[in-house]
């Protein structure tokens, strides 16, 4: 009988440890998860839509469920009206401004840029409807100048650059060159990464910039997401 006694007891108190040290182990996740630092990167694509790597852009996208998006220009939107409309019709895009012609805007005048920016902003709305179009326009080359900034302001769009240049547009760059230049690059916990939609390093090697992101916690969203109300220039 006391054995018995003795038996339950010690299972009891096996029992409580066990129970106990659940206990602390799911407040240490608990505690762990509420202090992990949100960190947010944009993917952003430049020069689309591209009637090759466009399609196969997004396919990745979907494929990892992440968020992404695209700086169109209006000439490729006209020619390609079937991948503006796959883009704005897919949960893992936003859809930005990149001109019309791409032409460097501080050598425009004012009517002439506001042309560049309005046109774009019809073509892509009379494709889409509006659906997913981001009030954000992306200057070809990083160019801009105070009368770009009015014109914009006029149609009431904001401006966006990068936080990292990755040069993948450049034919000579390799994969191995892509990835260590986004990787050595990561400073801040809010980034927004310059890629191009006609680059096929970039489409060979995105899974595994998706992936390396992921590993270091970044989630991933789109431009007017990491923006907010932030004002975001990067010279
Ligand atoms: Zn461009």
């Amino acid at each position: 009988m006391i054995i018995k006694k003795i038996f339950v007891l010690f299972f009891s108190i096996i029992i409580f440890v066990l129970l106990d040290t659940k206990e602390i182990f799911e407040e240490k996740i608990s505690f762990d998860s509420c202090y992990l630092p949100t960190k947010k990167v944009a993917l952003t694509f430049d020069d689309g839509p591209h009637p090759y790597f466009t399609e196969s852009i997004l396919k990745i996208l979907t494929e990892y469920n992440i968020k992404a998006t695209f700086f169109l220009v209006g000439i490729q939107a006209k020619k390609y009206p079937y991948l503006v409309k796959l883009l704005s019709e897919s949960n893992h895009c936003k859809i930005g401004n990149h001109t019309f012609s791409h032409k460097n805007l501080t050598k425009l005048s004012e009517k002439e840029i506001f042309n560049e920016l309005y046109l774009t902003y019809q073509i892509l709305n009379s494709i889409t409807g509006g659906k997913n179009i981001i009030p954000y326009f992306r200057p070809p080359g990083g160019h801009y100048n105070n009368n770009v900034l009015k014109v914009a302001d006029k149609l009431n769009f904001k401006m966006v650059l990068w936080s990292i240049f990755t040069n993948d547009h450049s034919k000579k760059i390799t994969e191995k060159e892509l990835i260590n230049t986004i990787i050595y690059s990561l400073s801040s916990d809010k980034e927004i990464i310059l890629l191009h939609s006609g680059s096929k390093t970039t489409l060979n090697c995105l899974p595994k910039i998706i992936e390396i992101l992921k590993e270091r916690n970044y989630e991933f969203v789109s431009v007017d997401e990491i923006l907010e109300d932030e004002t975001y220039f990067v010279n």
